[in-house]
């Protein structure tokens, strides 16, 4: 995560290539809710983002910014439906900021899954329940699975009743953020029944048909990473 300066600066000339006429409601509802995140230390420290799908494209946030400060002028707006390779149609209104690194593990959901929006928490519970799966946080860990079962924040899952068995895959981490994408392309075509991938040691990616459903998703399986580490902690089954 490089470091980047909280505040943004502006640059006239990207301002002249910015088409007024867009509809910035999604890059202001990503500020937003970069803000949420932060407060349920999903994305703190620069880590973790999110990448929401409308009619303009794929707005997708800057790498290595303080996320809970996000201008929404620094969302970048990136082409749909041309998953191989990255076109910008709107670059952030900061010059020094990048495109997230997460972009090609976004476009693994927006390309096989058909997603709206996905999102990436550093959440310690998804650190932890990964460790209680078995998983270790090094470069030669095996992957595994993270399981849940009788628990009523499992119905917020898409195709979940509380009483089914909820399998979620867990992939080992790597050195950079985007050489996760072949790991968690397989790990997704392996559990088509989950909207989730969890990365050792690092945290989780979750999406879902729109923001709506990606967000409510992941506030599920949070709590149910933690209560599967607290109930460890308490000694229970
Ligand atoms: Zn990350």
């Amino acid at each position: 995560m490089p470091a980047s300066s909280a505040e943004s600066q502006r640059s006239p000339e990207r301002d002249r290539q910015r088409s007024p006429e867009r509809d910035r409601s999604t890059p202001r509802l990503i500020s937003a809710l970069c803000r949420q995140f932060y407060e349920l230390g999903w994305v703190s420290g620069t880590g973790g983002g999110i990448s929401i799908r409308d009619a303009e494209g794929v707005w997708i946030a800057p790498s290595g910014a303080q996320k809970e400060r996000i201008d929404p002028d620094d969302v970048f707006l990136l082409r749909d439906e041309v998953w191989d390779r990255v076109e910008v149609l709107e670059p952030a209104r900061d010059p020094a900021l990048r495109i997230s690194e997460c972009q090609p593990l976004f476009f693994n959901a927006y390309r096989s899954r058909q997603a709206g929006a996905v999102l990436h928490s550093h959440s310690l519970w998804a650190v932890l329940a990964a460790r209680l799966a078995g998983v270790g946080a090094g470069p030669d860990a095996e992957p595994g699975v993270f399981r849940s079962r009788n628990l009523e924040m499992q119905k917020g899952l898409r195709g979940h009743g509380c009483f089914d068995e909820l399998c979620v895959p867990i992939i080992p981490n790597t050195a950079r953020e985007a050489e996760l994408s072949d790991s968690m392309a397989a790990a997704m075509d392996a559990y088509p029944k989950v909207d989730a991938v969890i990365v050792a040691g690092h945290g989780i990616y979750v999406w879902g048909r729109d923001w709506v459903e990606a967000k409510t998703q992941a506030e599920c399986l949070d709590y149910l990473m933690r209560a599967a580490v607290e109930a460890h902690r308490l000694g229970l089954e």
